[in-house]
C-alpha cells in the first residue's frame, strides 16, 4: 500500500532521515521504535505529506504523496490519517464538530452522513455521550479516542500514530491501546511509533528499529525483541526494557 524509496529529509544540512526504504502492505501493522531524535516522527510525517522530503519517493497505492499538484497532494493526504501525541483536537469545537469537519470540507460526506458516521464511530469507542462536549471536558484518553475517531471518519487507507499514549496518565493508556488493537484486528493498515513494547509484541506484524535517520533492522516482534540481529538494536532494547 505504501512504498518508500531512498527517503532523505534534511533540516539545515542535518539528515533527520538518511535513506529510508520501506514497504507497508495493506492491513499490516508496523511498529516503529528507536531512540529520541532517530527520525521516527519525521518518517511518519513524510508519509502523509506533512513534511516535504529532501529526496526520495513515497507512493500510496502507486500515487506519489509529494507532488506539485495541490489537488493530488490533498487527495493523498486524505487517504492517510494521523493521530498525534497531544491529540490536536480543535479546542473551540465540540467533539462532533471536530470529527465532522474534515469529511465535510473534503466532500467525502454530507453533513448528515458525516454526523451519522461520527456517532456510530463514537459509540464504538464508548464515547457517544460526549458528542456535544468540548475537548477540555474530556480526559486525555477520551480525547485521544476522539482523535482516532476523527481520523477514521475520513475512511483512510492507513492511519499513522505518533506516540499516541505518551501524554496519557498510565491508567488511561489501556483504553487507547484497546481501540488501536481493535482497529488492527479489523485489518486497518497502521504505522505506530510507540514505546509500548507490550503492544508492539502483541499487535505488530513487523517492528522497525530506527537510529540516526536510518532503519537498523526490521523483523517480526519475535525476531526484533527475541533475537535482534544488530548490536545497536540490542543496546536500545536493553536500555528500555
Ligand atoms: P522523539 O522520540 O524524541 O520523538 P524522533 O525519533 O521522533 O524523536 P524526529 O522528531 O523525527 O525524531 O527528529 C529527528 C531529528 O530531526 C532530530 O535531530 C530533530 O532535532 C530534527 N528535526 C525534526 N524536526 C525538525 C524541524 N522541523 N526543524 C529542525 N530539525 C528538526
Ligand atoms: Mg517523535
Amino acid at each position: 500500500l505504501i512504498s518508500v524509496r531512498g527517503l532523505v529529509k534534511s533540516f539545515k544540512g542535518m539528515r533527520a532521515l538518511d535513506g529510508v526504504d520501506a514497504d507497508i502492505a495493506r492491513g499490516e501493522v508496523l511498529v516503529v521504535i528507536g531512540p529520541s531524535g532517530s527520525g521516527k516522527s519525521t518518517f511518519i510525517r513524510c508519509l502523509n505529506g506533512l513534511e516535504m522530503p529532501t529526496d526520495g519517493r513515497i507512493e500510496v497505492d502507486g500515487a506519489p504523496v509529494q507532488t506539485r499538484s495541490n489537488r493530488d497532494w490533498r487527495r493523498a493526504r486524505q487517504r492517510i490519517g494521523m493521530v498525534f501525541q497531544d491529540y490536536s483536537l480543535f479546542p473551540h469545537m465540540t467533539v462532533l464538530r471536530n470529527i465532522c469537519l474534515a469529511p465535510q470540507r473534503a466532500g467525502v460526506a454530507t453533513a448528515a452522513q458525516a454526523e451519522e458516521t461520527a456517532i456510530r464511530l463514537l459509540r464504538r469507542v464508548g464515547l457517544a455521550h460526549k458528542a456535544d462536549s468540548y475537548p477540555v471536558e474530556l480526559s486525555g484518553g477520551q480525547q485521544q479516542r476522539v482523535a482516532i475517531v476523527r481520523a477514521l471518519a475520513m475512511k483512510p487507507d492507513a492511519i499513522l500514530f505518533d506516540e499516541p499514549t505518551s501524554a496519557l496518565d498510565p491508567e488511561t493508556v489501556g483504553e487507547v491501546l484497546a481501540v488501536m488493537r481493535e482497529l488492527a484486528r479489523e485489518g486497518m493498515t497502521m504505522v505506530v511509533v510507540t514505546h509500548e513494547m507490550g503492544f508492539a509484541r502483541e499487535v505488530a506484524d513487523r517492528v522497525m528499529f530506527m537510529d540516526r535517520g536510518r532503519i537498523v533492522e526490521t523483523g517480526t516482534p519475535a525476531q526484533v525483541f527475541g533475537s535482534p540481529a544488530e548490536p545497536r538494536t540490542r543496546e536500545f532494547l536493553d536500555m528500555i526494557l
